[in-house]
């Protein structure tokens, strides 16, 4: 199988912001030094709020009441602990380890906050949000939650005491996921011991990129990358290989494009400008549900 070799490094944007919670640096989309949508599909967006301390608060931090239309939220927790509440009654904790799937489809309204004893508390949050499109038939399906608790995520053993991958979806050789999503995708956490290499492989015209979380790596036992940054990989080639350097923690992410036309604004992404407005006219007439904040 032909390598599949880095396109371009990218260092953490100066990190802003969402609501008074989540101080992240955005890989996606944003400018020409960051990745589009296009580039990147099915993944439209990555906010990583990358390791930083809380301070105790009493009124927990976070982002209120907002709605959401047209793709999937997957949220991360590294570490720290995130509580949600949406519309339709649901919610729940995000706890360290935990990956949260939300289809937000047709529709939901949500806040997103830090958990009240972290809160509490105080202390270091790390934290991804990826955006993952849906394909126009599935835009306006039924809103669900997988919530995958870090116990219930699929493991590969890395040899020789390497470390481990999580498969939080698709499949890592023998081990498949237990997210179900709706393209062809895969989304890995690997845990690798210091020393330890191990190889990936998928489709060449899958967008494929990786998130150092901690640690260092060498990709193709070519290029480093450090914590906090992220590398793309080209549309050329099937495999790589990663190599720790010290113990690691790296965030794996390739999917199929869809290869549709995206209309987005804010916390809405559709196909056409129409369903832009149609998805604000629906917002602002209550069709979304309700939630105090
Ligand atoms: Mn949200």
């Amino acid at each position: 199988m032909a390598t599949k070799n880095v396109e371009k490094i990218i260092a953490p944007a100066t990190p802003h912001y969402v609501g008074d919670g989540f101080r992240v640096h955005n890989f996606i989309p944003g400018n020409e030094q960051r990745l589009s949508m296009q580039r990147m599909s099915p993944f439209i967006m990555l906010d990583y709020n990358s390791k930083f301390y809380f301070p105790p608060s009493k009124t927990p931090r976070g982002v209120g009441v907002h709605p959401h239309r047209g793709f999937e939220t997957v949220t991360i927790a590294y570490k720290g602990k995130v509580a949600h509440h949406d519309s339709g009654g649901g919610g729940g904790v995000i706890s360290e380890g935990d990956v949260q799937w939300m289809t937000a489809a047709s529709g939901v309204l949500h806040k997103e906050y830090h958990e009240e004893v972290f809160s509490r508390k105080g202390g270091d949050f790390q934290v991804v949000q990826l955006w993952v499109n849906l394909p126009a038939k599935d835009k306006m399906s039924q809103p669900k939650y997988q919530a995958i608790e870090n116990k219930n995520i699929h493991r590969y053993h890395v040899e020789n005491n390497g470390g481990e991958i999580e498969v939080i979806a698709g499949q890592y050789k023998d081990v498949k996921g237990s997210a179900t999503t709706f393209t062809p995708l895969h989304l890995f956490n690997a845990k690798l011991n210091k020393g330890a290499k191990t190889s990936f492989s998928f489709p060449e015209n899958y967008n494929t990129a990786l998130l150092v979380i901690e640690g260092n790596i060498i990709i193709n036992a070519a290029e480093k990358v450090a914590t906090d940054h992220l590398a793309l990989f080209e549309n050329k080639g099937e495999s790589f290989t990663i190599e720790a350097t010290e113990n690691a923690f790296v965030l794996i992410l390739s999917g199929e494009p869809i290869h549709e036309t995206i209309a987005a604004h804010g916390p809405f992404v559709m196909n056409t400008q129409a369903e832009i407005l149609q998805a604000f006219n629906d917002y602002n007439q209550g069709k979304f549900g309700y939630l105090e904040d």
